[in-house]
């Protein structure tokens, strides 16, 4: 039998926070966990997805139904190291607190679903069914990765998919998506004393992008759970002298979608009115650098029902079901699956936590969730 001590477990941990995998790196992680499959004679795979970034994929188990548990092995900077009250590659407890960088969002998650795949192995738990690990790369910057396993069929036969992103009160069954896009302004450089001799890239640039925020804002088509679409412009660039007829302006915009109005026609939208600027002697382009759908599930479903009871058993609260403005890889995962498809994120750690200075899981709730993952497979198993 094996029974992971709490000692396994935060060497576990603390030996995944040390590995900086900020933004790229996910492959220290992914041998290590690969490894540590190995010893229990779980069979894993390492997907490359970049020249330098991979996923790591395993299996335990056979038949339906296939529960699809999920993490990306991804951090995001830890910002000014000094800022810090410990060393943020340093698992450190404090007041109860595991602190590091990528505690909550989201490896103790991550290794919470590695350490319940080897139990149920090592002790001939798991009756019925296939239970696929799926560490993702690249989560915090577009979601190369799980794009790549979408493509390659790993979500095909799958019939249940959470994602172990930190939110332990809160189930959430539906997302906005979001969506980049860079603008990009061509105008002709003169002198700004004889504007004539040139075009000036910002003028069009400005117009358009208040135009295409009036657009989006004064549409009113909003989805009952995760309200209306957002858009902001983010970043500006133009111009290099004060006294010079800038030639060029680019612009970027973050827009968060819903299913009532998409990425495909928000994209579409941003098209259409930069052509209008182009008959009109602008030079605009549109390039889409990311696009992440967004999910909508109808948030009934065996798992949803189960891991609210096992929050309430396990974390002595009552897990509300909700909608979040947050993109997962379920963006990617979910890709042509319909309504009805139980999806969740569900997770140690809170949402306002992710991505700060001094991030923090609290350990009962490290802890906790290892139960709840275990129960909540041998309840999906059966
Ligand atoms: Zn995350």
């Amino acid at each position: 039998m094996k029974h992971f001590t709490e000692e396994e477990k935060i060497k576990i941990l603390s030996d995944i926070i040390a590995i900086k995998s900020i933004n790229e790196n996910e492959i220290e992680v992914a041998n290590y966990l690969k490894k540590l499959f190995d010893q229990y004679g779980i069979e894993s795979k390492i997907i490359p997805v970049t020249d330098t970034r991979v996923n790591l994929v395993a299996e335990i188990g056979t038949g339906s139904p296939v529960i699809g548990v999920s993490g990306h092995m991804d951090v995001v900077s830890p910002g000014d190291e000094s800022e810090w009250t410990s060393d943020p590659f340093t698992l450190t407890e404090r007041d109860g607190k595991l602190y590091g960088r990528g505690t909550n969002d989201m490896k103790a998650g991550l290794v919470n679903l590695a350490l319940v795949m080897i139990e149920l192995k090592e002790n001939k738990e798991l009756k019925n069914g296939t239970v696929r690990f799926i560490a993702t790369t690249g989560e915090e910057v577009g979601g190369a990765g799980s794009q790549k396993l979408y493509e390659e069929g790993y979500m095909d036969d799958v019939d249940y998919l959470w994602v172990a992103e930190p939110s332990h009160d809160a189930l959430v069954y539906c997302h906005k998506g979001s969506l980049n896009l860079r603008i990009t302004s061509i105008g002709e450089a003169a002198h700004s004393s004889m504007p004539e001799q040139g075009y000036n890239a910002i003028n069009p640039l400005m117009k358009y992008l208040l135009e295409m925020d009036d657009k989006l804002n004064g549409d009113n088509r909003k989805n009952e759970v995760l309200d209306k679409l957002i858009i902001n412009t983010t970043i500006i660039n133009a111009g290099n002298q004060v006294n010079s007829i800038p030639e060029k302006a680019v612009a970027e915009i973050n827009v968060r979608t819903i299913p009532e109005f998409d990425n495909e026609e928000v994209i579409d939208l941003f098209n259409k009115t930069a052509d209008k600027y182009n008959e009109e002697g602008s030079d605009i382009d549109v390039e889409v650098t990311m696009s992440l759908p967004s999910v909508f599930t109808t948030g009934s479903s065996k798992m949803i029902n189960l891991a609210k009871e096992l929050g309430k058993k396990y974390l002595d609260l009552e897990p509300s079901v909700i909608g979040s403005p947050g993109v997962t890889d379920a963006s990617n995962l979910l890709r042509g699956k319909d309504d009805n498809f139980p999806f969740m994120a569900f997770g140690p750690g809170e949402t306002k936590m992710a991505h700060k200075t001094d991030e923090y899981v609290y350990k009962d709730y490290y802890f906790a969730f290892f139960d709840i993952y275990k129960e909540l497979i041998l309840g999906l198993s059966k």
